[in-house]
């Protein structure tokens, strides 16, 4: 998990990275507005962003507006200014979450863990395969035009998941078994095969030359992003 702050206040953005930190965070500071502006210009890959709203030369909520322009990762504002309407010209920008100074350490750090956590459960919900999108709660594969093209069954999704956490490694075939089958089935590695083959039919151009889903001779399988 990877936090970006930007806090111009020395001292206090190094206690809440010290904290992120020992929380197991891995945090990314800016101490300034314009820093942030130009490294969000390259990236906005983090799981949650915190930005203090007064800051030099680009305030929190412009940073704000700009993110939201390529990402919808979580927004938590932190602010000196705690009125309503402060709140809410945060909110408008596409802030998630606002959190007024001075505020209590143990409450930034819940905040964090719902806001990542949201992240992470929105993440895992939907799986993108090339020009495709895996929904892994309706189990419905759509494209990008959004309108569903075939449902998937309850294995299948299992599997996809399985690749999607081990994106880019070999999986062993009995890792497969063992997690998408279970321990007390006996499907044979063929099985695995059908699968595979059928996933090709479904997302692959070229199901012959795959692009995603590859068969690694001997060893199992391997799913690239
Ligand atoms: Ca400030």
């Amino acid at each position: 998990m990877n936090i970006c702050l930007v806090e111009d206040e020395n001292s206090l953005a190094e206690m809440i990275r010290l904290n992120l930190e020992l929380e197991g965070y891995d945090v990314t500071y800016f101490g300034n507005g314009l820093e942030a502006k130009r490294a969000f210009e390259i990236s906005t890959n983090y799981d949650l962003i915190i930005l203090d709203v007064m800051l030099p030369h680009v305030n929190g909520i412009e940073l704000c507006r700009q993110i939201r322009t390529v990402s919808n990762v979580p927004v938590l504002f932190l602010s000196a200014k705690g009125t309503t309407s402060d709140r809410i010209d945060g909110l408008k920008a596409g802030g998630n979450d606002y959190l007024p100074k001075p505020f209590d350490l143990e409450e930034l750090l819940l905040r964090v863990g719902v806001l990542t956590n949201v992240a992470k459960r929105e993440e895992h919900d939907v799986i993108e395969i090339g020009d495709f999108r895996v929904n892994c709660k309706t189990f419905e594969v759509t494209n990008m035009n959004d309108s569903a093209v075939i449902n998937l069954s309850k294995r299948e999704i299992a599997l996809i998941e399985l690749f999607d956490e081990k994106a880019n490694e070999v999986i062993a075939r009995s890792e497969i078994l063992d997690k998408v089958w279970g321990k007390d089935q006996f499907p044979t590695s063929r099985t695995i095969d059908n699968y595979i083959l059928n996933f090709r039919k479904i997302f692959e151009s070229d199901p012959r030359n795959p692009q995603f889903f590859h068969s690694i001779r001997g060893v199992g399988y391997k799913f690239t992003k």
